[in-house]
């Protein structure tokens, strides 16, 4: 194990780019700049209120033991193999060409090695300004950082690709937030994530270049992300199969994210990642009742652009902003336009294949389809708890069940709305073709439930559960926020059914616990 104020770092991502090494951090354009060079800027008391055990295991770092160590999670000290920065990137934002934006409040401090080779870069998210922020002020609110730390935390456990979280750590500072858009600004407690990736890059990050003409820029990032993240790609087009392969993990994260029922609401190409993690939590929600349309943040509720159901599209559309990108760097679009339109086919066929796990199927066979339709219209129009009804799909009875009453008390506890009569009748019809098709399994029931139960979170982290144990900790009492971080690491498992209930009614409005803004 090591210590974070003595290890050695590496710096490769400012060792290898040009960027702005003046160190100063007032807003500006970085034109042919990578990065800016951007110390922390020291906050008034740091403490430490969450430390992940288990990716500090991973990345072989010893739980800080001083305050001096402490102070480096809330950047009031810096290793001093530490080459701090702010990487400079651009973005379409909610469909718009939004220009340069960079991390205003994310300080990468540096990369490390662990012992079996592998590279994690660390990033501190609320550290103070940097070039790119704009009007805004660097720092993060500890409402928004308890979020950020245990919803990666609890992605990871759910098995869904995503950046992490080391530490939580509040800065005894306060900082001033306008929470709903409406004037009234308040002040909140500071607090900042130490988050950890194997690299934060975002598909901005090759927009900006190539927005600004800067085509030696975009190649030599090209091809560093390549070499260094997709070692196994080499030749004369490794691009283009690097571009596939990006295309791919996107498609796969839109399936894990609906598999799960994740929306994360702010899906701009600055919060896209090359490496096809989930990244940047901000007002994102789980679905509790089951609807495609919903948008969990409130700016995105004109055009529910963001929601739910639209999300693998919405990705789609967000790769050809990175072909877009990387086009400079063929003689001609088609290829790329070629790989691009391989999406649909390699997300639906993943999108079936998870639907298949879900109910338990041995396969996704071909007129599977019509019962993964059905299952869909049911479920949208009914809107039962998501996660609560596939849990109940896992204990259905599959001889005993004869007609819609049965059903309807199999799944009574899932139900925010009680049925009507056709409604009644759409489930009744899933459910009955559902048993006929389960028992043409070619797989047993035991390893049919096996997979159902491997492939249907029991615990998600909702947003009503996340709000409570923020309100908790703001007063100072850290117990639900304790069980949640105990709680999202076994989410397969019956272990913690107090929280295998739906969303209360009290939170169905509640700002903070359905929607959220993008204040943080
Ligand atoms: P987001 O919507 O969180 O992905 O942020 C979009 C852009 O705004 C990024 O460049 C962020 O770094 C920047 N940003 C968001 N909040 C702040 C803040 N409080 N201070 C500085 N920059 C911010
Ligand atoms: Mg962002």
């Amino acid at each position: 194990m090591r210590n974070l104020g003595s290890m050695q770092f590496r710096n490769d991502f400012v060792n290898t780019f040009d960027g702005d090494e003046s160190g100063q951090l007032h807003p500006r354009q970085t034109p042919g700049m990578l990065y800016s060079k951007a110390l922390p800027t020291p906050v008034r008391d740091v403490k430490l209120l969450a430390w992940s055990e288990d990716l500090a295991k991973e990345l072989e770092i010893a739980k800080p033991s001083g305050q001096d160590e402490i102070n480096i999670l809330g950047g009031n000290a810096v290793n001093p193999s530490m080459q701090p920065y702010a990487a400079c990137y651009a973005g379409h934002q909610f469909g718009n060409w939004a220009g340069q934006l960079g991390d205003g409040r994310a300080i990468t401090l540096g990369e490390l090695e662990t012992s079996t080779g592998k590279i994690w870069e660390l990033q501190l998210k609320g550290a103070g300004p940097t070039p790119y922020s704009r009007r805004a002020d660097g720092r993060a609110v500890l409402r928004s950082s308890v979020r950020e730390y245990l919803m990666s935390e609890a992605m990871y456990h759910l098995g869904v690709p995503t950046t992490r979280a080391l530490s939580l750590v509040s800065t005894g500072d306060r900082v001033m937030r306008d929470m709903f858009y409406d004037g009234n600004a308040e002040y909140e407690p500071g607090a900042i994530v130490m988050r950890v990736a194997p690299s934060f890059l975002r598909f901005g990050n090759f927009e900006m270049p190539t927005s600004r003409n800067e085509i030696d820029n975009l190649r030599k990032l090209v091809d560093w992300t390549i070499e260094r993240y997709y070692p196994h790609i080499t030749g004369e087009d490794k691009i283009l199969r690097w571009y596939q392969e990006i295309v791919e993990r996107t498609a796969s994260l839109m399936v894990e994210w609906l598999r799960v029922g994740f929306v994360h609401g702010v899906m701009n190409t600055d919060n896209m990642s090359i490496l096809g993690l989930t990244i940047d939590y901000g007002p994102y929600s789980f679905v509790d009742d089951y609807d495609p349309n919903f948008t969990p943040n409130t700016t995105d509720l004109p055009g529910r652009r963001y929601a739910f159901g639209r999300q693998p599209s919405i990705a789609k559309w967000n790769l050809g902003c990175l072909g877009g990108a990387i086009a400079p760097l063929f003689a001609n679009t088609d290829e790329l336009v070629k790989v691009l339109d391989t999406y649909d086919n390699y997300y639906w066929s993943k999108y079936y294949s998870m639907i298949a796990n879900k109910l338990g199927l041995d396969e996704a066979r071909a007129d599977d389809v019509h019962l993964f339709r059905q299952l869909d219209q049911m479920l949208s129009t009914i809107k039962p708890d998501m996660t609560i009804f596939y849990q109940l799909l896992n204990d259905l009875p599959l001889d005993t069940i004869e007609n819609a009453g049965d059903v309807m008390n199999h799944f009574e506890n899932s139900f925010y709305n009680q049925p009507g009569t056709e409604q009644i009748e759409m489930l009744f019809a899933f459910i009955a073709t559902y048993i006929k098709r389960i028992k043409s399994n070619t797989i047993s029931r035991k390893d049919s439930l096996k997979r159902m139960r491997a492939n249907n979170p029991r615990f998600v982290l909702r947003n009503y559960l996340l709000h409570q144990s923020i309100e908790d900790l703001e007063k100072g009492d850290d117990q639900l926020f304790t069980k949640l971080q105990e709680a999202m690491k076994d989410p397969y498992s019956k272990n913690f059914d107090e929280f295998f209930v739906k969303r209360p009614g009290w939170a169905s409005q509640k700002a903070g616990c359905s929607m959220l803004s993008c204040s943080s």
